[in-house]
């Protein structure tokens, strides 16, 4: 431990409250994790079990306008440590990353264990002191020492001079482990926005046969159009609908169309299906030519309106368009993100509670929103990386 006059305490250990630690783990202060599980970083570990997308090679410009929130507060985090930054970090720690599609970076062994493990270390090796199974529970700010106090779940009381608030959004809690935090903060006034699903699958009424066939099953390399827009991508077919980032930018429930086909026109599916003799009905050329998935020909077969599959060119129509309606969001226990938490007026630009002095909030916690494709993550670590130094500055 170090032997300084001043100690921060930081509560939570994902992204945020890490890359917060790191930097105030360089100066002579005091630094101190509460978190109220076993072990550190639950969501990135979750996040790593279906892959561990850590940002997104996109300019910084760019990069910020996926988010929701004022474009200014992006700019400025994301230049403090942009995602370049993030990749050298990663590597320096030790876990090789690399660039998959669509500029989405990862890392080697696509899981979060090795990242957290070295981080964990680095941070030990420095002085930061781990506290498990200390749900924080309560904080005052005294008004005759200015220090910050923390109530613990087990009544353990502790003073600090400066307080880091990174306790994550509102998805993937479970129900025996609820999302209490919200209610420290509302019990003060402070504004806060109810958690929704975001980045979440969405419901589809398939049919038995369908599922039978294609639950679990990809359709790679789609268009899907909503009356937000169009995105490309890639789809699983799940037995209550469907997932994916096509799926996750529509976001809510209503008609969309499936383009199974996206790089050829209608003409060329049509021809393509014509381009031989034999006398096949239309559904047989189509398996036959087009080169379909699985799920993509059984979407056809079981979830085709019949007249659809008549002929060639009403066959072609519904597959560069093939209607689905979307019934409604998983709920939030089961999304990969959440939008709402606590109000972004309720901050200033070092991100400190306006009206309590010393208590940084950051992370998913706080109201703003992105898409999936690395943005959470590295949203998440710049928002960590400029607190760290404004703690610093706070402290001086
Ligand atoms: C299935 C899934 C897949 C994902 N995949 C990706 C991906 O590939 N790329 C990407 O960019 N993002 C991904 N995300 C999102 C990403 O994991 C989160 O956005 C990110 O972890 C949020 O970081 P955070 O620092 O805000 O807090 P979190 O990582 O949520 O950590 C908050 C911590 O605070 C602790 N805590 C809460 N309350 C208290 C309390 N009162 N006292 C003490 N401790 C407390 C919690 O136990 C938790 O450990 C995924 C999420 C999920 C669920």
């Amino acid at each position: 431990m170090k032997n300084a006059s001043l100690s921060v305490a930081i509560v939570g250990t994902g992204p945020a409250a890490l890359m917060a630690a790191d930097v105030l783990s360089h100066s002579t202060h005091r630094v101190s994790i509460f978190e109220k599980r076993k072990s550190l970083g639950r969501k990135l570990l979750i996040a790593g079990s279906s892959g561990l997308n850590i940002t997104n090679d996109l300019p910084v410009d760019e990069f910020a306008r996926h988010y929701s929130g004022p474009p200014e507060l992006w700019q400025h985090v994301l230049k403090g440590f942009t995602p370049q930054d993030w990749i050298q970090f990663i590597e320096k720690l030790g876990s090789p990353t690399f660039k998959g599609t669509s500029g989405r970076y990862f890392v080697q062994d696509m899981k979060a264990t090795g990242v957290l493990k070295k981080w964990k270390s680095r941070l030990d090796e420095r002085g930061v002191q781990f506290y498990f199974d200390s749900e924080c529970v309560d904080f005052e700010v005294l008004s005759d020492s200015k220090k910050i106090s923390l109530t613990f779940q087990n009544g353990k009381n502790d003073r600090f001079d400066a307080i880091l608030f990174a306790l994550g959004g509102g998805s993937y809690e479970t129900k025996e482990d609820p999302l209490r935090w919200p209610e420290i903060f509302k019990r003060k006034g402070i504004a806060f926005e109810n958690f929704t699903p975001s980045n979440v699958g969405l419901k589809v009424d398939w049919s038995k046969e369908f599922l039978k066939e294609a639950e679990g099953k990809p359709l790679k390399n789609i268009l899907l159009t909503s009356k937000k827009g169009s995105r490309r991508g890639e789809l699983v077919i799940t037995s209550y609908g469907i997932e994916g980032t096509p799926v996750y930018f529509v976001g809510q429930e209503g008609n969309v169309q499936i383009d199974l086909k996206p790089d050829l026109s209608p003409e060329q599916l049509i021809s393509k299906c014509r381009a031989f003799r034999e006398n096949l009905s239309p559904m047989r050329r189509v398996k036959k030519q087009l080169n379909l998935s699985d799920a993509a020909l059984a979407l056809l077969f079981h979830e085709a309106e019949h007249d659809s599959k008549s002929t060639i060119e009403t066959l072609c129509k519904i597959i560069k368009s093939f209607p689905i309606t979307l019934t409604g969001k998983q709920p939030l226990a089961e999304a990969i993100s959440s939008a709402g938490g606590l109000n972004l007026n309720e901050i200033d630009p070092s991100f400190m509670l306006k009206r309590f002095p010393g208590v940084f909030v950051g992370g998913e916690m706080l109201d703003w929103d992105a898409p999936t494709g690395g943005f959470l993550i590295q949203g998440c670590i710049s928002q960590g990386k400029t607190i760290g130094s404004s703690i610093l500055k706070f402290l001086v």
